[in-house]
């Protein structure tokens, strides 16, 4: 026999995973709907050209990448926002702005697997376009916020950096772009000393590597105290300022709401994504040293694929590291329990009865199990009783001639004889 298994790095999720998956997706979509964002529905497969144009190196060379059999070199996506931004430079271009959409789905990077980082991974994921205001960053971290709190996660804080903090200074200092997304992917490495390194090698002042050491080892917890400090730090790069101002501004809309939304400021924060201009953010659990979420401003991108100028934020969430933190928190699925019913015919004669009686149920919203495999009663009880499945209606000769099936309450081990119109009613007022 062939061994079948699945790819490495690829996972089935049995029944139970499954409906938590779901629960946390249908929690996403929930606040979707609340904020006004509406869902689209994007391929899983894209041209390799558009997944790679943006999306940083360290993304890139881990992506899906294959040649179809039409010849086209294509790959599984590895993010969402290129694929929105896609639509939002082309089919979308004349939607009124802002422009909110929704997506949650599947994506797929090579990444070693280890805990809480799969090949195949799910997110929920939002973007707001054509809108540079302040308020419009707040609403993203709002909303995630509203997420974590809807599916009942617990302590969970913000780190927030602005990507222009870096980029103002090395831009003023005359360094390069491709080398500025070097040293940025460094720092998102936390591999400081590299990203230092490749600054000293190239024009930088001694006052840019001063201003930079500094600024790593800047800390504070209050927020807006910390991009005083910053700004006192980069004084005279005047982009990397007008960047810890915008900070500034998205902190204290935040910090002015009703919500308790605990952040720390890293003013060398920077993300594996490249396009990222503006705030970026991530949201972490005390139990869980990776991100549960990502997000930041991104106002070049779409231009990148030959659209209007638009400005965007964006977050996406991970659905597996949600699941994960709800598993060490302990936090529970609150789901609404139906009563469920187990329709057992005794004899071959009533399993036409059998039939129309789980379809009475199911129709009332009852979930109903018919017995398929002509196990006699005390085997289909017991079947019922392993699959803890509340009432078992039992489909009987005599009691059929009155119209009437027992009703055996599995929990309570207790029985009785109802009327077939009276099942559903029976089985409801227990709900
Ligand atoms: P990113 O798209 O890299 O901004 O990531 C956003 C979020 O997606 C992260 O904060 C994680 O929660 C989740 N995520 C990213 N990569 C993986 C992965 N390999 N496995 C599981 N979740 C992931």
């Amino acid at each position: 026999m062939p061994d079948y298994r699945t790819v490495r790095g690829m996972r089935d999720f049995l029944p139970e995973k499954a409906e938590t998956m779901k629960y946390i997706e249908g929690k996403a979509r929930k606040v979707a709907q609340l904020y006004g964002y509406r869902e689209i529905i994007t391929p899983v497969l894209e041209t390799y050209k558009l997944l790679a144009a943006k999306t940083g190196e360290e993304i890139r060379k881990r992506m899906y990448t294959f040649k179809d059999l039409g010849g086209r070199k294509v790959a599984l996506r590895p993010e969402f926002t290129a694929s929105v931004a896609r639509l939002v430079a082309n089919t979308l271009k004349a939607e009124p702005k802002p422009l909110r959409l929704f997506c949650v789905g599947s994506l797929y990077r090579y990444d070693e697997p280890q805990q809480g980082r799969f090949r195949e991974f799910w997110q929920s994921n939002y973007e707001l376009m054509g809108a540079t205001q302040p308020e419009a960053d707040v609403e993203t971290v709002m909303l995630t916020n509203r997420f974590l709190k809807d599916v009942g996660l617990k302590n969970f804080t913000f780190k927030m950096g602005h990507v222009g903090i870096l980029t103002g200074i090395l831009s003023q200092e005359g360094i390069e772009e491709d080398v500025q997304n070097k040293v940025m992917h460094f720092m998102d490495k936390k591999q400081v000393n590299k990203a230092l390194k490749l600054v000293e090698d190239t024009e930088a002042t001694e006052k840019c590597l001063k201003t930079l050491r500094k600024l790593v080892e800047t800390q504070e917890e209050n927020p807006l105290k910390a991009c005083q400090k910053i700004k006192k730090e980069a004084r005279g790069y005047k982009k990397a300022v007008k960047a810890v101002n915008n900070l500034q501004k998205i902190l204290k809309l935040l910090s002015e709401s009703e919500e308790k939304i605990e952040i720390t400021v890293d003013p060398a924060f920077a993300r594996g994504l490249e396009y990222y201009t503006g705030i970026i953010f991530e949201v972490y659990v005390p139990q869980l040293d990776i991100a549960l979420g990502g997000g930041g401003r991104y106002n070049k991108l779409i231009e990148t694929f030959g659209g209007e100028p638009t400005p965007a934020i964006g977050v996406a969430h991970g659905i597996d590291r949600i699941m994960l933190a709800m598993q060490k928190q302990k936090t529970p699925l609150k789901k609404e329990k139906k009563k469920t019913a187990a329709v057992i015919p005794i004899q071959d004669k009533m399993k036409e009865e059998a039939l129309k009686i789980s379809q009475m149920l199911r129709n009332a919203g009852i979930p109903a199990k018919l017995q398929v495999m002509d196990r006699n009663l005390t085997n289909s009880l017991a079947d019922a009783n392993r699959r803890e499945i509340d009432y078992a209606i039992i489909v009987g000769e005599r009691e059929l001639k009155e119209e009437s099936v027992a009703i055996r309450n599995l929990k309570k081990r207790e029985q009785k004889t109802v009327k077939i119109d009276n099942i559903v009613k029976t089985i409801k007022n227990k709900e």
